[in-house]
């Protein structure tokens, strides 16, 4: 049994999306007067910061993923709902849900988070690996593991791209995807493949900007480039992706790199839900919110993290990273409170806290406020702690340490397993175990 709003005498709070900004606002409610209900699409939170590293086999699905009612167990007033929210209604204060009963609120969270954008790129859509979900991890994981396998059964295959890999962006996710495609590769698949030359594959890292990183100080983006260089990544800058076809992509000036498998991380744009809704949008989509978070017209709705348009407090709009999420999901919890108690309303302030990247074994940036820039061993070492703190659930980042540890000791990776494969239009040779297409491919470990 949910709230029921026949019988309920508590505000009720309903928090769109189980993600870093939703946990962080259902987190900050959940000892309060207030009725909590957490709708997600997907049982569990997804620590999307490690999905390369379930792509590239280095962790478990499980191990980024955590179930939202194990979160909540013993807080009896915090609800959870497993549904695709379809849309709003900002009038009646109704959450629609797919094949569900809709969702009434007294104040209402959206933090539904974002999406991959391909820019209405030819074939990308279809074709390229974009990198939000766990399902998406498992797929690309399933894909580059099969490319090996069919080089495998077929050597021919080699020269028609087929160890060819295709990153698409310079930013943290682009350089973290190609570093640990490269070190699974030169150190993994090396031995496992010894029957195969696994030194024909290709690594290429296609940014469009003359830099990678550039969110990051200069000298990080030297930094990352060398390092990637250093484990053989093909770094391309100043180069745009024309189109996508099954077996090559072709470049800004017509150059045509073959390839069955492109990784999409070039670009984000605010989830499906925000084009629902009846208000006004900055860019990639986002909901343009007030300085409290509240969305204009609607002070009882806010909206948080990457789903959010939120002014930086000098004219810019705060970045899609994780912290903005949770910071921003607690200011919205506390503002919910504030109303209730009927106290005035604050602005978000965002405290800065730094970026990251890793690059790959004791290779990392850390661009850290009042100027402290690391690169190498130390940045490495604050990242592997970062993510440690801030992953969600002790079993977790246990599993997480334990599995690194591993990793980091033997050079060996765990969960090189090809599950419930998929029959994509570019895998050379067929899966005989292989499912139908799907939107969303299941995963279980
Ligand atoms: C590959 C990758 C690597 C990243 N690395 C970093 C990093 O190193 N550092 C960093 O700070 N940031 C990183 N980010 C960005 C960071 O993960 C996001 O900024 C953060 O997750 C945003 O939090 P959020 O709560 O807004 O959205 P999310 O965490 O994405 O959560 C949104 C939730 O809403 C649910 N949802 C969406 N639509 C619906 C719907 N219609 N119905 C029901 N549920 C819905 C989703 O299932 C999801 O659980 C990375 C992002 C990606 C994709």
């Amino acid at each position: 049994m949910g709230h029921d709003p026949e019988v309920a005498v508590r505000p009720h709070v309903v928090v769109i999306g189980a993600g870093f900004g939703g946990l962080a606002a259902a987190k900050r409610l959940e000892d309060e007067a207030v009725d909590v209900t957490v709708i997600d699409r997907h049982n569990y939170h997804t620590f999307q910061p490690l999905l390369y590293q379930v792509a590239t086999a280095g962790l478990n699905t499980a191990d980024v993923g955590y179930a939202v009612r194990g979160l909540f167990r013993r807080q009896r007033r915090v609800f959870f709902r497993k549904a695709q929210v379809t849309g709003i209604d900002l009038d009646r204060r109704r959450v629609e849900l797919r094949d569900l009963p809709e969702v009434p609120y007294d104040h209402l969270i959206v933090a539904a988070g974002s999406r991959c954008n391909t820019f209405g790129i030819p074939g990308a859509d279809e074709l390229a690996f974009p990198l939000y979900t766990l399902e998406e991890a498992v797929r690309l994981r399933n894909h580059v593991i099969s490319l090996f396998e069919a080089a495998s059964a077929e050597p021919g295959l080699v020269a028609e791209g087929v160890l060819t890999f295709v990153v698409v962006g310079g930013g943290p996710t682009g350089v973290e995807v190609a570093g640990a495609l490269a070190e699974l590769v030169e150190k993994v698949f090396a031995d496992d493949f010894h029957d195969l030359d696994v030194h024909r594959s290709r690594i290429v890292l296609v940014e469009q900007g003359d830099r990678l990183l550039a969110a990051f100080d200069e000298h990080s983006g030297t930094y990352a480039r060398a390092a990637l260089e250093r484990r053989g990544v093909e770094v391309r800058t100043g180069t745009a992706v024309e189109s996508v076809a099954v077996d090559h992509v072709v470049l800004a000036g017509g150059e045509v790199l073959h390839t069955r498998c492109l990784v999409w991380a070039a670009g984000v744009q605010a989830g499906a839900l925000a084009q629902a809704l009846p208000v006004a949008r900055g860019r990639g989509g986002r909901i343009v919110v007030h300085r409290d978070l509240s969305v204009p017209g609607y002070p009882d709705v806010y909206c948080v993290g990457d789903i959010a348009d939120i002014d930086d407090g000098s004219g810019g709009r705060l970045p899609q990273l994780a912290q903005v999420a949770i910071q921003g999901g607690r200011h919205a919890a506390e503002q919910v409170l504030r109303t209730i108690e009927r106290r005035p309303r604050a602005d978000f302030h965002y405290l800065d806290k730094g970026t990251m990247a890793t690059i790959g074994r004791r290779a990392a940036v850390a661009d850290l406020p009042i100027g402290v820039r690391l690169r190498g061993m130390p940045a490495w070492l604050a990242w592997l702690l970062l993510h440690l703190v801030y992953l969600v659930g002790v079993r977790n980042r246990v599993s997480v340490f334990i599995n690194w540890a591993w990793n980091y000791l033997t050079w060996d990776r765990g969960p090189r397993l090809i599950l419930r494969p998929e029959a994509l239009p570019h895998t050379p040779i067929p899966h005989s175990d292989a499912a139908p297409r799907t939107d969303q491919a299941g995963t279980s470990a």
